[in-house]
């Protein structure tokens, strides 16, 4: 866990937003080291220990996202591993303090908001459903598919978020049978948007 002035931390880096309703935006990422919630497919297991990854002080932290506000990007992403695991208000605090640039959280919404976002993306987990309060709060509900019941999942997480809440399906990377559910949901259903791993095909961070 993180103490009052510094986090674990995996990397940070200036690219694109490579997914979800902001994708192709240019973007200053901090990915925070820890997750316990284990899924399967999931593409960032590095990060899942935490003490594998050495603490970084907030402050210093905001100073590389000014550095990237400076070099153009739009905004800052808060990612992981689940950056929920830790106590996010002083990063937040310090990111608004020095940087100014809107704050992105992405989360799996398996712990309580902390910290102050302008806008949340919750990528909940079939088999570690998210707090309530997260799936009133979000701005975007980006489900990975990987099979039908995923599909299922989707729908009965859309029901509990607000009518401005952004939809997106995700086809879990490499599946060719998750990018035709995926599609198939879509075409039926037009509050829904596909979102895919642009960064991936592309071959950046
Ligand atoms: Fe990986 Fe995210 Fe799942 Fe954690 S919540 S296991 S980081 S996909």
């Amino acid at each position: 866990m993180s103490d009052a002035g510094s986090i674990p931390v995996v990397e940070t880096f200036h690219s694109l937003q490579g997914e979800g309703h902001h994708y192709g935006r240019s973007a200053f990422f901090i990915r925070l080291a820890g997750c316990n919630v284990g899924c399967t497919w999931c593409d960032t297991k590095h990060s899942w220990p935490m003490a594998n990854h050495a603490k970084q002080d907030v402050d210093a932290l905001a100073l590389q996202a000014t550095q990237a506000k400076d070099a153009g990007a739009a905004f800052v992403v808060i990612t992981g591993g689940e950056p929920l695991h830790h106590n996010l208000q002083p990063l937040t605090d310090a990111l608004d303090r020095s940087c100014g640039l809107p704050i992105h959280l992405e989360t799996s919404g398996v712990d309580q908001l902390s910290g102050r976002f302008d806008w949340v993306t919750l990528s909940p987990k079939r088999h570690r459903p998210p707090q309530q309060a997260l799936l009133s709060r979000c701005d975007e509900l980006k489900v990975v598919v990987l099979d039908t019941d995923d599909v299922s999942f989707a729908h009965a997480m859309a029901n509990d978020t607000s009518t401005a809440t952004h939809l997106l399906v995700q086809p879990v990377w490499d599946s060719e049978t998750a990018q035709e559910l995926a599609i198939h949901h879509v075409k039926q259903h037009p509050r829904w948007r596909l979102s895919l791993q642009n960064h991936k095909f592309l071959q950046i961070r």
